[in-house]
């Protein structure tokens, strides 16, 4: 399709602005057509003729069948970047690699070892490179006289003014703003950009009343003991100083720091001046002397473990402070955490179902629970139980044991395994030891069955009401037929609410 000519003619081609990918690409369209290779094309960069120029390659004949050639869009990438760069003449080495993908390279570019691609490749670096340096260093001084505008000097190592333009326009959007480089100016007028010939350093203002403020605020962010100079000269390059106003204190800073950094170094320690709370020293713990009242006003500023943190109250114990019978639950849900009252959700009113079948009122039990704060996670706006961990227990069980030394009750029964282990230690299990009767160590009798939260979480109706039954019995047993059965005082007496 693309034969080639005899090299022995010489064509021209004229791309204007050099740096446009769409006036090389014209320029490159017109050469493929007419079967032109490399070797035969002399770039042109400028619209002046001369009359040594060879004849525009146009005037060549096309070729019997001329068609356009697909080209891999990383390459049109590559060309685009290329075109930018200064120094060294892009335009013949990218028709060349432009030649040899339409002449059956298509990999060509995945070639990194290829002298072409090596060349173009490095090419593209040098401009992104500056492309970037140029977005960091710009920096822009107001018109005298003028509001809201503002001009840069920049001079960039490359063609890249146009490349950037779209960049600053997005960034500084809401103000007028010229840059002016050595070989092209670009203007934003709060619309639209537009592109102008190069300029000169004497047309941007030499420094504005923001730059003083900019340079102070500069001295006082630098830190001398984190100079590192090979990394300030590899990020922000001599050339570019100029460009910059603070680059002006950066000699007196650096030469500074030395001494600076052995002044920090020798200045005495000062202490903190934000006092760093600790959780563990501010929080309270169970004082012996204190009842139970205050016990609770001081469990309210509880900060032995992280529940606390996401909760809306320390719910403590409630109930006759000479109670003969104590129940404890796992740890408050979201009802109680809301009210801060133990057993007040539906766990609680599956309990009161239980102990007005038993006979038993309510307001005649101390309950509390193992874990004073709620532990939960959060899904959205509802707030799911989670199990508290056996350090939370831990954390919690001063608070326990302070309530059970206070209240003295006769028996406690433990509602779930949480509550049983906080109670008679980690080797009690609920499954060998429900509902059988265990002393502690200062006489107390203890027993244990499931909570009532379990018995709600079963399956479906059957299998909850199989449940309930037996945590009503377990009650039963452990509270009214204990007593029954030994002859012992009952721990409960008839209740009228019964
Ligand atoms: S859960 Fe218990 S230990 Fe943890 S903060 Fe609350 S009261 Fe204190």
């Amino acid at each position: 399709m693309h034969r080639r000519r005899p090299d022995a003619q010489r064509w021209s081609l004229r791309v204007d602005p050099p740096w446009s990918l769409d006036a090389w690409r014209g320029a490159a369209r017109e050469a493929l057509l007419r079967g032109l290779s490399p070797e035969q094309l002399d770039w042109l960069e400028s619209s002046a003729g001369s009359l040594l120029d060879a004849p525009a390659a146009t005037q060549a004949p096309l070729l019997e069948t001329p068609s356009v050639p697909h080209v891999p869009s990383a390459f049109l990438e590559l060309a685009s970047t290329c075109l930018c760069h200064a120094d060294a003449q892009p335009m013949p080495l990218l028709y060349r690699l432009l030649w040899r993908i339409v002449h059956g390279e298509r990999a060509l570019l995945s070639n990194p070892t290829d002298a072409d691609v090596l060349r173009a490749m490095t090419m593209a670096q040098a401009v992104r490179r500056d492309t970037h340096k140029m977005k960091a260093f710009v920096r822009f001084r107001e018109i005298p006289g003028e509001q809201d505008a503002f001009i840069a000097w920049f001079e960039p190592q490359h063609r890249i003014v146009d490349r950037v333009a779209a960049f600053f326009a997005r960034r500084f959007a809401g103000m007028r703003w010229a840059i002016l480089t050595p070989y092209r100016s670009v203007h934003w007028d709060g619309q639209a950009l537009s592109f102008g010939a190069g300029g000169h350093r004497e047309q941007a203002p030499a420094e504005d009343a923001r730059e003083t403020l900019w340079q102070t605020y500069y001295a006082s962010i630098f830190n001398p003991a984190r100079l590192n100079t090979r990394m300030m000269q590899q990020e922000m390059p001599a050339r570019y100083w100029r460009h910059l106003p603070e680059a002006q204190l950066l000699p007196g800073l650096i030469r500074d720091a030395g001494d600076r950094v052995q002044a920090m170094h020798d200045r005495p320690a000062q202490p903190p001046q934000r006092r760093i709370p600790s959780r563990r020293a501010t929080s309270p713990v169970p004082s012996p002397s204190s009842d139970l009242a205050t016990l609770q006003r001081q469990a309210a500023g509880c900060r032995q473990c992280p529940l606390w943190e996401s909760t809306t109250q320390v719910v403590f114990g409630e109930g006759p402070g000479d109670a003969r019978v104590m129940l404890v639950g796992e740890q408050p849900g979201d009802t109680e955490d809301l009210c801060g009252r133990p057993f007040a959700g539906p766990a609680g009113a599956l309990l009161d179902r239980a102990l007005s079948e038993l006979g038993i009122a309510r307001s005649a039990l101390y309950l509390t629970n193992a874990v004073k704060h709620f532990h939960h996670e959060r899904r959205g706006k509802v707030r799911l139980h989670k199990r508290p961990q056996g350090r939370h227990v831990q954390a919690c069980r001063p608070w326990l044991l302070g309530e059970i030394e206070r209240v003295r009750p006769e028996i406690i029964v433990c509602l779930g395994a949480t509550a049983a282990s906080a109670v008679f230690g980690s080797h009690f299990s609920l499954t060998r030891d429900r509902a059988r009767w265990h002393t502690l160590p200062d006489g107390t009798r203890g027993s244990a069955t499931v909570h009532p939260a379990w018995v709600l979480r079963q399956a479906d109706e059957v299998r909850r009401e199989d449940a309930y039954r037996l945590f009503r019995d377990d009650l039963r047993q452990l509270l009214i037929g204990d007593a029954e059965s030994t002859g012992r005082r009952p721990a409960l007496p008839p209740t009228s609410e019964g």
